[in-house]
C-alpha cells in the first residue's frame, strides 16, 4: 500500500515553527517510504482565509525544502462534496438547525463542560418547526448518531502509532457540521477529503487528537475508509511552553525574508533543536 500524507494549513494567519514541524513530519514519513505527500489548503473560512497567506505558506514550505506530489486541494472549490454528505446524514435524520449565538450557549447554566470547552446543552434539539430563514448552523445529534453506528463506545476505534485508540465521540456533544457562515465545519470537511485524497496516515498535531473522536464517527456515518493517525507532540521552547502565535515568535515568512537558510532550518528541527533566538523572541 502506497503511504500518503497531508499538510493541511488554514490560511487565516502566516505559518510558524509549529506549522513547520508538523508539515516535516508529515513530509518525511510519506517520502521514507517512497510515499506520497499532499497539500490542502483549508480555506472553508470564507471571513477569515486569505490568498496572500496562501502564497505566504507556498513560499514558506518550498524555503523549506518540502516539495508536495500533484495538486494543491483548495478546500473552498469542494464545497457540493461537502453539501452532499450533510444531504445524506440530513436524510439519516441526525443533523438539526441550531439557532443559538455564541453569548446564549455561554449564557447557559446547563451547558456541561468537554475536552474542548462548553459542550452544547441541546437547546434547539426537536424544534418544531424551525424558521430556516433566520442564521443557523447545523448540529449533529450525537445521541440518535451514536444509536445507529454498529460497535460506538465499545469496537469503534483508530490506530494512534499503531495503538488502539476506543473514540467516544459522546464527550463533544452535538457538533457543529456546518457553519452559519460557511457550508461545512472543519470537522466535516477533514474527514471527507482525507477519505477522498486517499490519505493512509494523518500526521498532525495532539492539539486534533479531542478532533478525532469525531472525524471517527463521520467517517462510520459516512462509510468511509479510516486512516491511520500520528499525533505528535507540539514543539515547545526551552521553558517547555508550546510554541505559538501569541508567545511572540517570529512567523516563518519573517525568517525566510531575514535570509536565514530554511533548509538548515528544517534540518535543525529534524535535531531537535530550535533556531537560536527564538527563545529570547518569546514575550
Ligand atoms: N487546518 C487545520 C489547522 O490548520 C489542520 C487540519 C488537520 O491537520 O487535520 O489547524
Amino acid at each position: 500500500m502506497m503511504v500518503v500524507t497531508r499538510f493541511a494549513p488554514s490560511p487565516t494567519g502566516r505559518l510558524h515553527l509549529g506549522h513547520a514541524w508538523s508539515a516535516i513530519l508529515s513530509h518525511d514519513f510519506a517520502r521514507a517510504q517512497d510515499g506520497r505527500f499532499l497539500l490542502r489548503i483549508e480555506d472553508i473560512d470564507g471571513t477569515r482565509s486569505r490568498p496572500e497567506h496562501v502564497e505566504a505558506i507556498l513560499a514558506d514550505l518550498e524555503w523549506l525544502g518540502l516539495r508536495w506530489d500533484g495538486d494543491i486541494i483548495f478546500q473552498s472549490q469542494r464545497l457540493p462534496l461537502y453539501e452532499a454528505a450533510l444531504g445524506r446524514l440530513r436524510a439519516m435524520g441526525l443533523l438539526y438547525p441550531c439557532f443559538c449565538t455564541r453569548a446564549d450557549i455561554a449564557a447557559s447554566t446547563t451547558a456541561p463542560h468537554g475536552p474542548e470547552g462548553a459542550i452544547y446543552p441541546g437547546t434547539c434539539r426537536g424544534l418544531g418547526a424551525p424558521d430556516l430563514s433566520k442564521p443557523h448552523c447545523w448540529r449533529l445529534d450525537m445521541a440518535k448518531a451514536l444509536a445507529i453506528v454498529p460497535g460506538a463506545g465499545k469496537e469503534l476505534v483508530w490506530h494512534d502509532h499503531g495503538a488502539s485508540v476506543l473514540a467516544t465521540p459522546a464527550l463533544a456533544g452535538d457538533v457543529v457540521l456546518a457553519r452559519k457562515d460557511a457550508p461545512a465545519s472543519y470537522h466535516l470537511a477533514v474527514t471527507i477529503d482525507d477519505a477522498a485524497q486517499g490519505v493512509t496516515h494523518v500526521v498532525r498535531g495532539t492539539d486534533l487528537f479531542h478532533a478525532t473522536h469525531i472525524h471517527r464517527l463521520l467517517q462510520a456515518l459516512l462509510d468511509l475508509p479510516t486512516p491511520e493517525y500520528r499525533h505528535h507532540a507540539l514543539l515547545s521552547g526551552p521553558d517547555g511552553q508550546r510554541l505559538a502565535k501569541r508567545d511572540g515568535a517570529p512567523t516563518l515568512e519573517a525568517m525566510r525574508l531575514s535570509g536565514m537558510d530554511g533548509r538548515a532550518l528544517a534540518d535543525q528541527l529534524r535535531a531537535g533543536l530550535l533556531p537560536v533566538g527564538i527563545a529570547s523572541a518569546k514575550a
